[in-house]
This record gives C-alpha cells, sequence and structure tokens, in this order.
C-alpha cells in the first residue's frame, strides 16, 4: 500500500533553479527508504514538499492516496502524519530543557497535560535519553542532541518519519544508537525515508534506495540492485 508520493513533481525555485524535475516516487507502508545524491541533488527540497511546507510548482504528492491541498486544515492533517528531523538539531532545539522540547509539538496539538507528559517520558525512553530530561539541549553531544530531535518528532506520533542526514556528524555509536531506534519505530509500522551521503549506512538500514541528481532521478530499485551496479 503505498503510503507517500510525488507524481510529475517539478519545483522552481523564484530565482528559476529547477531543483526538482518530474519526480515520480512510491514510498509503501512500513518501507525503510533512502534518498542519496550529491549536495545540491534536491533532497531537502523534496523533503519540504513531503509535509506540504513546500507547495510544488507542477504536479502534487500524495499521502494515504490523497493529494496534498494547501489550505490550513489539510496541512495541519498532513503534518500529523508527516513528521520532519532536519539535519540540524539547532534548527529544531530551542526550549531550555529536553522535557520542554520534547514536549512542544504534542501540546501544540492541543493533547491535554498528562498525555504531553506520557509522550515525552516515552518518546524520550525510546530514544535513550529519559535521564537527560531537565539538562539543556545545547549542553548535549551531536549524538544526543539528535536522539533529542528525533524524540519531538516520535512524540507526535507521525506515521512517515522523514530524516534529513540523521547520521551525519555522528561517531560510530551514535550512527548505531539512531540505526536502531529507526528499525525500533519501522518494526512499530512507522514509513521512514532519510538522506544519506553514507553508502554503508544506507546499505545497511534501507531496503528501497533512490539515487537523485541535479534535480532528476537517476535510479531506483532495492538496495541489491542500486550497489550491484557500482
Ligand atoms: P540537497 O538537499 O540535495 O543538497 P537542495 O534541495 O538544498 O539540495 O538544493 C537543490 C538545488 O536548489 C540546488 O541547486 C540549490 O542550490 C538550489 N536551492 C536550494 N534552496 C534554494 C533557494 N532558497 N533558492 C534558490 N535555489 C535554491
Ligand atoms: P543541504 O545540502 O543540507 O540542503 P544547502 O547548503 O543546500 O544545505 O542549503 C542550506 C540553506 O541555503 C537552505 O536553507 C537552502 O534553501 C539555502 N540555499 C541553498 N542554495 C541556495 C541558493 N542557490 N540560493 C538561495 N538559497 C539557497
Amino acid at each position: 500500500e503505498v503510503h507517500l508520493s510525488t507524481k510529475n513533481l517539478s519545483y522552481t525555485y523564484p530565482d528559476g533553479t529547477h531543483a526538482l524535475k518530474n519526480i515520480n516516487m512510491d514510498i509503501y507502508k512500513g518501507q525503510k527508504v533512502a534518498i542519496m545524491g550529491p549536495n545540491g541533488a534536491g533532497k531537502s527540497t523534496l523533503f519540504s514538499h513531503f509535509n506540504g511546507l513546500t507547495e510544488p510548482t507542477s504536479g502534487h504528492v500524495e499521502v494515504d492516496g490523497k493529494a496534498i491541498k494547501y489550505d490550513r486544515d489539510t496541512l495541519l492533517e498532513v503534518r500529523q502524519k508527516v513528521g520532519i528531523v532536519f539535519q540540524d538539531p539547532n534548527d529544531q532545539l530551542f526550549a531550555p530543557t529536553v522535557k520542554e522540547d520534547v514536549a512542544f509539538g504534542p501540546m501544540n496539538l492541543g493533547l491535554d497535560y498528562e498525555e504531553v507528559e506520557r509522550r515525552v517520558d516515552e518518546a524520550l525512553t525510546m530514544v535513550g535519553m529519559e535521564q537527560y530530561m531537565d539538562k539543556t539541549p545545547h549542553h548535549l553531544s551531536g549524538g544526543q542532541q539528535k536522539r533529542v530531535a528525533i524524540a519531538g518528532i516520535i512524540a507526535m506520533r507521525p506515521e512517515i518519519m522523514i530524516l534529513d542526514e540523521p547520521t551525519a556528524g555522528l561517531d560510530p555509536e551514535g550512527v548505531e544508537k539512531v540505526l536502531d531506534i529507526l528499525d525500533n519505530l519501522n518494526k512499530e509500522g512507522m514509513s521512514i525515508v532519510i538522506s544519506s551521503h553514507d553508502i554503508e549506512m544506507v546499505n545497511e538500514f534501507a531496503e528501497k534506495i533512490f539515487v537523485l541528481n541535479n534535480g532528476e532521478i537517476l535510479e531506483s530499485g532495492d538496495k541489491h540492485e542500486i550497489f550491484s551496479n557500482k
């Protein structure tokens, strides 16, 4: 069953840069997907379409077979289903404590205090950061910050999680921790899409790979197909 898809998606920035050219992509429920490609390939631009942050120049994006519309109500619904973890935790972590940071999303969903607490505890436990609840995010290591940023999205209980370079800059132990978290979320049924340059990591993580270059899909397939050509 297709969970997230793009149909002839193209996007041109106001300065005329054609960042995405006719992208057709199907991501299935429960799939682990990696988008690979060099800097400037269009990965961030693509991700910003997945939760409706950016509206296509042409074509469209579908969640659960329904084209995203860009009215307030539809966008709220889409952003609840599709959670995005940005590359730089500093773009995401801004509250004085870890706990407050992770609580921000669920509070915005209008959940009551006890439900927010429950979700914060659960999300921080899932990423192994529960003992850092009262710490300041900026005093944590890069890997710990990444795990807190992931917890903030987990606490919103999305069905699809998108992560931009989730292991960039982490030491091998940090990489393994993040991959374990993603595997656990996937086992609970979450569809997961990451971008990465790290072939070894993608080979360990992904079932399906799309290679993006210059705004176009160069190739796609399961990891055996993709890596046997190299
Ligand atoms: P990636 O995430 O793969 O590095 P991006 O989606 O950031 O790629 O960029 C795709 C292309 O769009 C690049 O040529 C980049 O320079 C360009 N681009 C990105 N953001 C903007 C912007 N705000 N205005 C104009 N061009 C942009
Ligand atoms: P990434 O590779 O993680 O996408 P980039 O270096 O491509 O990071 O982009 C960093 C920021 O700069 C983004 O907000 C992007 O939109 C913006 N940007 C990238 N290229 C351009 C460009 N040609 N003109 C204006 N803004 C750009």
